[in-house]
């Protein structure tokens, strides 16, 4: 178990925007709420008062742990079967039937968020389907990224665990959720029957430090631990984890964001009681603020890659009333924590500068900038206003179209021609009827090109028909798109009533700009990069 220390005074200058930046987003943020005039707090007196008010943060020794091969490659393939199951749930139609897809990929910052985001709407249209569906993924997701700071058997007994007390809690499960819940299960019980017969490594570098660092300081019969998590389930599995060693005494305490923090009374509770009494040497928890840190005898504060959005959203760093108190951020080097970690540091620093810079700034100089800055805004605001308006106009005179798009071999119903969209040379129903009227079928090596995939081709429903009527692609720059099913103009007709008449009117095009009427195109959002991201993705794009 090897592990370096490194002062974090040694890194500087990586990327980020400078202190002359803020200033100007500051004048933004002004020009915007009409705000002309700053005070600042100039007095000495009043700038030690303010001082006295506001928890400062700690400056953490950062501990890096570095890469193990064996730990690494057994976390890897268990993070792609994981993931592979996700993308599973989301492509299989009876496990997606209302083919609901979250905007960002998977690998992106914020997929948490989107996939949340995407369930509240779901919930909202009574989707149920969905949300179990976003539930399960949200739940792997979770223990997905929990690999890395958990060991492997850890990991999946919690998710095993957290699952099966879910789907046991429901009377009547639907039949999605019983499938859902077989595959995973099925899939979990595998892997960890693997990992028991194989003997693989139960343990994890970082948690190992952990572990090391905490019997050094347990030597001492008086002294307190606290270990700061990011998540509820990690503090109750660490615990678990730190109780196979018999110098230590874990407990574990949930944040305040948890159900039960009504009734949560800080005198009362055994746990902070048993930690101040000495009954606990260690306590887990994923909130400082609530196990307060005004005890003489915690002298060790660990933060378990722990690593705050922003500063001020958790309050993960505030330093402890104690005099001679160590604060560790246990991370691995080169991780997304490591340079979050640099940068909030470095933002603070920006933040102290401008502070400075600002109160040298006279004030009618200020005035204005903002002023300047205003007008600005509203010549932007007006623009964009009056694009909106002439996009919404276009789309409701397009889409007076009437009639029906059909397989064109055998005639059955593939959706509402009023819901057919242009998607430069692509054409398809917009319209989440039509995933139920058509068989996907994917192939098992996707075709690679460099702006989209193809992964599958839409065959006709009809059991005696099963044409092929398109393809499944994959737009890399446009997940939020993603996927999309082209139809190819050869093997669909339209069936188009005439509005004046009501006479039917057949049609079978070879191409699809050879129609009688114009298709609208896909609304997309009119901000300036969404265009420029969808023009690019277009030019690779062809159906016929
Ligand atoms: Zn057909």
């Amino acid at each position: 178990m090897s592990s370096q220390i490194y002062q974090t005074k040694q890194y500087s200058g990586l990327h980020r925007p400078g202190s002359s930046q803020i200033t100007r987003q500051l004048i933004v943020l002004c020009a915007t709420f009409n705000c002309l005039t700053i005070t600042t707090v100039m007095k000495k007196e009043n700038e030690i008062e303010l001082e006295q008010c506001v928890s400062r943060t700690s400056e953490d020794e950062i501990i890096c742990i570095n890469k193990e091969k064996t730990f690494d490659t057994l976390r890897l393939s268990i993070e792609n079967e994981l993931k592979n199951l996700i993308l599973h749930l989301f492509l299989n139609k009876d496990t997606n039937s209302l083919r609901v897809f979250p905007e960002k990929d998977f690998d992106m910052n914020g997929y948490e968020q989107n996939l949340e985001i995407l369930k509240q709407s779901e919930q909202k249209n009574q989707h149920f389907s969905s949300v179990i569906l976003l539930n399960y993924i949200l739940a792997i997701y979770r223990h997905l990224k929990a690999l890395t700071d958990l060991t492997p058997e850890l990991v999946l007994s919690n998710l095993k665990d957290y699952l099966e007390m879910v789907y046991k809690s429901r009377e009547h499960p639907i039949e999605i959720d019983t499938l859902i819940y077989e595959k995973c299960q099925n899939l979990l019980k595998k892997k960890l029957t693997e990992i028991e017969e194989s003997g693989q490594i139960l343990s994890n570098p970082k948690l190992d430090k952990v572990v090391e660092l905490l019997k050094k300081h347990a030597e001492q019969s008086n002294n307190r631990a606290l270990v700061l998590v990011e998540r509820t389930f990690y503090a109750q599995k660490i615990c678990e984890f730190l109780q196979n060693h018999s110098e230590l005494k874990p407990c574990w305490l949930v944040g305040q964001s948890g159900i039960d923090s009504r009734k949560f009374n800080k005198k009362e509770d055994p746990k902070l009681n048993g930690f101040r009494t000495g009954v606990y040497n260690v306590m887990i928890s994923t909130d400082v603020v609530q196990v307060g840190l005004d005890m003489p005898e915690c002298s060790l504060v660990l933060r378990y890659d722990f690593v705050p959005d922003s500063i001020g959203t958790v309050q993960a760093r505030v330093r402890a009333r104690t005099i001679s108190c160590t604060y560790y951020l246990i991370t691995t080097k080169d991780s997304q924590n490591y340079s979050k970690e640099l940068d909030n540091r470095q933002c603070e620093q920006d933040l102290k500068q401008v502070l400075e810079t600002w109160k040298r700034i006279p004030s009618d100089q200020f005035k204005e900038q903002v002023i300047a800055k205003q007008a600005c805004l509203i010549t932007e605001w007006n623009e964009s206003l009056i694009k909106a308006l002439t996009i919404e106009t276009t789309i409701t005179k397009n889409t007076e179209l009437i009639g029906d798009v059909l397989c064109r071999a055998c005639g059955y119903l593939l959706g509402k021609l009023s819901r057919v969209r242009q998607y430069k040379q692509s054409y398809f129903v917009n319209d989440h009827d039509f995933y139920n009227r058509i068989e996907e079928k994917l192939s098992s090596e996707p075709q690679e090109h460099s702006k989209i995939s193809v992964i599958g081709k839409v065959l006709c429903l009809n059991k005696n028909c099963r044409a092929k009527l398109g393809r499944i692609q994959v737009l890399k720059d446009l997940p939020k798109m993603s996927p999309i099913y082209p139809l190819k103009c050869e093997s669909i007709k339209i069936k188009q009533i005439e509005k004046e008449s009501g006479k039917e009117i057949i049609i079978l095009k070879k191409k699809w700009i050879k129609m009688p009427f114009t298709i609208p195109f896909l609304e997309i959002s009119c901000t300036q990069n969404n265009d420029d991201v969808f023009y690019d993705a277009c030019d690779v794009l062809s159906s016929d």
